[in-house]
């Protein structure tokens, strides 16, 4: 098979699960529902992120080098972009519980990042005299950039909702099911932009943790306006 026949095959795969993966649309379900959207987008994701790693692993060992790396840089790029679109659907709910009418941004992906964890895939998956190819392609991998996506779309839509005088409020959680270090991250207090702590939007391999972000449209801006000498609270 050719690149266009591994990509034709990729495509109809994915397809194929977005129409009949019961799992994964529950999820996408619960989200429109307005039922804890973050976790929610989160596990759908994961699920998606699964799936693509599936793929790769499914073509890894008929699929010839250079192929495979143009293929598997595709998947990930789109992975990235996937997830920040169903990022978007809790954003957008978040908004709206707010009453804050504001187009929700994309994230643009770091190039550098999906070309580091390429680099580090396919060395592993060069030298694979300890690795089997499901040990290359490994869920882990597919989540990390899964949860990148709608990390960076926390991320860049709070900076904006931050400088246009809203109240933003991240915090970390865990199901209880990741690692002492990770429950000691999620340590259930909400923090503002900029004041979150050092390795918050940091995400070990298969990591389950998933950010939860509010935005409160009253408060801040009476803060904003005092802010700007042109309302005393009092
Ligand atoms: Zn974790």
């Amino acid at each position: 098979m050719d690149y266009a026949g591994y990509k034709d095959k990729l495509i109809r795969e994915f397809k194929s699960f977005e129409q009949n993966d019961a799992v994964f649309k529950g999820y996408l379900n619960n989200i429109k529902s307005g039922r804890n959207v973050w976790l929610n987008a989160n596990r759908a994701v994961e699920r998606a992120g699964e799936k693509v790693s599936m793929m790769l692993r499914s073509i890894a060992d008929s699929c010839p080098y250079d192929i495979l790396r143009e293929l598997t840089a595709e998947e990930y790029r789109f992975l990235f972009n996937y997830s920040a679109n169903i990022g978007a659907m809790a954003q957008e709910i978040t908004n709206q519980a707010a009453d804050i009418y504001m187009n929700v941004k994309f994230p643009k992906i770091d190039d550098s990042r999906i070309d580091g964890l390429l680099e580090i895939l396919l060395n592993d998956y060069n030298s694979n005299i300890l690795l089997s190819t499901s040990e290359v392609f490994n869920d882990g991998i597919g989540y990390n950039i899964a949860q990148d996506g709608i990390n960076e779309l926390i991320n860049y839509n709070s900076r904006l909702q931050d400088q246009a005088g809203f109240g933003t409020y991240m915090r970390r959680r865990t199901d209880g099911s990741c690692c002492k270090w990770c429950d000691s991250m999620a340590d259930g207090n909400w923090y503002g932009k900029g004041e979150e702590p050092a390795d918050f939007w940091r995400f070990h391999q298969n990591c389950t943790c998933w950010i939860e972000y509010k935005v409160n449209k009253r408060i801040d801006i009476v803060s904003y306006k005092t802010r700007n000498g042109k309302m005393s609270r009092t």
